[in-house]
């Protein structure tokens, strides 16, 4: 049987302490702020938006919350980032992805100033990532980390095997193990072998996008299994890449789906712009 790892708890541990720093910033004058851009109607993208607006009230924080119509042009997209890069009491920006297909979605994140990208998406932040010398890192990989971390789970020397190669997830994943000293195997879709590969991680992170694609025969007895996959079932019923019922008698550890990756992205959200509003005002 599995150790359960719950993101709820462990979020919430996380969002205690971005609050209390956060009431030690206000004592200093310093309230961080959270904007939030939304453009078009994509019902996901809303509750998304929804739940940080939320988890930056339950923190202190203040958001702004820019929801723009779907016609939305580059230009006024552009023009938006720019006056937000520009205001002061806001210490961080995130754009929700996915944008809609015309607008450049690549222009945008680079539009975004470096120290206002909470999102970790700027090319000079991904750049800081992979040397090892960042302000932030991207929110649903150190969201695995945290989880890692909260059960004192050694990564140094292990094999670390991560199904994904996403910008947003896959790859800074890798990049957080590997400088945590794990022997680290990227898997993707023209992986030849990812079963034999798969089964020998110590530590095996699932960020494939497809509803219980690991099963008990790729896994390890005895690994950490971390699942970032947020997939509906045949039922419609909420669940990750990894197939939980099989894979949790075999493993040391895992995440489920609900309840484990998932509320880790918005308290590591929480937390790099409280590193935002405190870089900004140069608050050690
Ligand atoms: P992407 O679709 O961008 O990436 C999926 C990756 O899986 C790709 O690298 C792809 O390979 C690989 N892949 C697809 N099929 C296979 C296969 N048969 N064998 C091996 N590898 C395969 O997804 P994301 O990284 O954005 O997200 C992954 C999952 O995590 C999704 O379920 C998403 O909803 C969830 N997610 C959860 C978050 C959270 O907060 N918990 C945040 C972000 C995402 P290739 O590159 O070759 O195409």
């Amino acid at each position: 049987m599995a150790k359960v790892i719950s993101g709820k708890e462990v979020s919430a541990k996380v969002r205690a302490e971005v609050k209390t720093e956060c009431e030690q910033l206000k004592a200093q004058g310093i309230i961080p702020g959270l904007a939030v851009i939304i453009v078009g109607d994509d019902p996901a993208s809303r509750v998304y938006v929804n739940n940080k607006k939320k988890a930056c009230a339950e923190v202190g924080f203040v958001s702004e919350e820019y929801a723009l119509p779907a016609e939305t042009t580059q230009e006024e997209l552009l023009a938006l980032v720019e006056k937000l890069n520009n205001k002061p009491e806001i210490n961080g920006i995130l754009c929700q992805l996915p944008l809609p297909k015309h607008l450049d979605e690549k222009a945008v994140i680079n539009a975004i100033s470096p120290l206002k990208d909470v999102d970790a998406f700027h090319p000079s932040n991904v750049g800081k990532i992979m040397i090892g010398d960042y302000h932030f890192l991207p929110c649903t990989p150190a969201g695995v980390m945290e989880l890692v971390h909260s059960e004192g789970i050694e990564v140094s020397g292990k094999n670390c095997v991560v199904i994904g190669r996403s910008n947003i997830v896959g790859k800074p994943m890798a990049m957080l193990l590997l400088h945590e000293n794990g022997t680290v195997t990227i898997c993707h879709s023209r992986t030849k072998n990812l079963k034999e590969i798969c089964q020998s991680a110590d530590i095996l992170v699932a960020a494939v996008g497809k509803p219980k694609f690991v099963k008990a025969d790729m896994v390890k007895e005895g690994a950490v299994v971390l699942d970032v996959g947020i997939n509906r079932d045949e039922n419609g019923k909420l669940c990750g890449d990894v197939d939980y019922q099989e894979v949790e008698p075999k493993a040391s550890y895992i995440t489920p789906v609900p309840g484990g990756v998932g509320p880790m992205t918005i308290a590591m959200l929480m937390k790099n712009t409280l590193k935002a509003a405190k870089i900004q005002n140069g608050v050690k």
